[in-house]
């Protein structure tokens, strides 16, 4: 008997050893947690390439606002540097033209006193004195005709008006007196010693001035520039339209937003050509000119698009790349994991019965012992073997004998049907039950029941007869207390086992009693 129970430690022991963790456990959703991490990785990726693509677009307007308003102030800076110029001509002219002296003078010495700093002016058409009826007076060319009155331009009437105008912008007219080319005059009234109207100093500028001061200046293929007066009168655009100089665009809702303020940047969609701008535009000081740099959008989000494309396809290639590797990842793992799960579950199920093997017995005994131990319950254990097994087999041949193998494992599930109880196959002919929270009468009973129904049922057929079995079976119940172990109440459940068969065979013993027939444990 102790040497049994030796070797049945031994045995014991080298299982719980071996067996590792616990053998049904599946390694859950943590191929789907691959294949999401990669999918988010990407996604993160994506949602930072276009956010940094979105800065680069914001950067890129940016830039050519910021170009755009270096140009307006270029541009407006010359408009004005030359308006002052050509105003102290103005005011040379109608200083002279005051001078009762300087109108006496002969025509020749009268041109050097009146237009003396006029002459160098750039793109000047002309300088004029136009007297109180529309008539010229003087000019700076000797262009003079008796007959060319001017009574009905817009400056004259202004000034005629009013004494209070200054320095005047006139709309673009056709010259009279030159080659009929496209003009506009800066004007300043002349007064009379008593203050009434005397006449009218008239600059008159080619158009192709402000043509000219446009045409250096690159906006691209698509984009505008233009100078335009406070009333939407067009003075130059780039590109250049012979037709739209001097036209309105009043109406145009670009030009509501330019009126309304000093300066200021927005995006509209030209009413000339229908492309999408950016519209730049400040007032020039001391004049109503507005001058306005106005690139096309897409010419400047061109190189953005360029860099978002390459961006975009690099990004999505190798988003899909990581997407796809992490879940061609994911699957393999899952595959290796369902097939490691398998091979557990295989490597702890006995193939013939379908129950656990002395695996599971290890683990789970080993499991209910400590929690036993935690809670005080009772943990008990049952051994059972079939009763003259060898003889059966020699009778009914070893196919017959696994077959009744089978019906004892699918009694013994019958009786036991709790989740938390384990039954397994030990070995051989020789079953295990662990019953956790299960007093002593409680395995006594269940142990009784398990033996009956074996010996109820036939386990095979045989000439047409039904055979039956038997099985005796060893109970063991302890409450787990501090140095002892699970393999000791196996030990004692063994030592059950073996005092039932000594005691006869198809019986149940306990520490408490033996079934159907008393019996006692040879080795207390
Ligand atoms: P008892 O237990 O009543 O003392 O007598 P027994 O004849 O059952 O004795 P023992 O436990 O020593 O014999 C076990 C026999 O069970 C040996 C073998 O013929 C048979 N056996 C063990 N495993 C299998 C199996 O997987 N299939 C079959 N058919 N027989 C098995
Ligand atoms: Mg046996
Ligand atoms: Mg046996």
């Amino acid at each position: 008997m102790a040497r049994q129970t030796l070797s049945l430690r031994r045995r014991l022991r080298k299982t719980l050893r071996a067996a590792g963790a616990g053998v049904t456990r599946y390694v859950g959703n943590h191929p789907l947690v691959a294949g999401m991490t990669g999918t988010l990785v990407a996604l993160a990726m994506a949602g930072l390439t276009l956010l940094t693509l979105g800065m680069g677009r914001a950067d890129a307007l940016d830039h050519a606002r910021q170009t755009s308003q270096n140009l307006v102030s270029i541009i407006s800076s010359d408009l004005e540097r030359n308006v002052e110029i050509y105003d102290l001509s103005l005011q040379s002219i109608v200083d002279g033209a005051r001078d009762e002296a300087a109108l006496a003078l002969p025509p020749e010495v009268r041109r050097e006193v009146l237009f003396d700093r006029a002459t160098t002016a750039a793109y000047l058409g002309g300088a004029y004195v136009i007297g109180p009826n529309g008539e010229v007076l003087a000019s700076q060319n000797d262009d003079v005709h008796a007959a060319v009155r001017f009574a009905d331009r817009d400056y004259f009437l202004a000034h005629q008006r009013s004494r209070s105008v200054g320095l005047y912008f006139s709309h673009p007219f056709h010259s009279r007196l030159r080659d009929g080319k496209l003009s506009i005059g800066l004007t300043r009234r002349i007064d009379g010693a008593d203050g009434a109207f005397a006449g009218v100093a008239l600059l008159a500028i080619r158009i192709e001035y402000f043509q000219h001061l446009l045409d250096r200046i690159d906006t691209g293929k698509l984009g505008s520039v233009f100078v335009v007066m406070d009333d939407g009168t067009l003075l130059a655009r780039k590109p250049f339209s012979a037709r739209d100089i001097g036209s309105s665009i009043a109406k145009s809702p670009t030009f509501e937003l330019m009126s309304a303020r000093d300066a200021g940047t927005y995006e509209a969609v030209s009413a000339m050509d229908g492309v999408r701008r950016m519209y730049t535009y400040a007032r020039v000081p001391g004049t109503p000119l507005i001058a306005a740099v106005a690139p096309a959008v897409d010419e400047v989000l061109e190189p953005w698009w360029h860099r978002s494309r390459i961006a975009g396809v690099l990004t999505l290639t190798f988003g899909a790349v990581v997407v796809m590797v992490s879940w061609l990842l994911a699957f393999a793992l899952r595959d290796k994991l369902r097939a490691q799960a398998a091979l557990m579950r295989l490597a702890a199920t006995d193939p013939l019965t379908g129950l656990g093997n002395r695996r599971v017995l290890d683990n789970r005994l080993d499991e209910e012992w400590r929690r036993a131990r935690r809670s005080g319950q009772p943990l008990s254990v049952l051994f059972i073997d079939i009763d003259h097994f060898k003889h059966f087999n020699d009778a009914y041949g070893h196919a017959s004998g696994d077959e009744a193998l089978t019906t004892v494992a699918e009694c013994i599930s019958a009786v036991v049907r709790r989740s938390v109880d384990v039954v397994v196959r030990y070995g051989g002919e020789e079953f295990a039950v662990v019953l956790p929270e299960t007093s002593a009468e409680g395995a006594l009973s269940v142990a009784e029941k398990i033996r009956r129904k074996v010996q109820g049922r036939h386990v095979v057929q045989s000439h047409g007869e039904g055979v039956t079995v038997t099985v005796s079976v060893g109970c063991a119940t302890g409450v787990p207390a501090a140095g002892e172990r699970a393999l000791d109440l196996l030990a004692a459940a063994d030592r059950q086992l073996y005092a039932a068969k000594a005691g006869g065979r198809n019986r149940v013993s306990s520490g408490q009693g033996m079934a159907p027939s008393m019996a006692h444990d040879p080795s207390a």
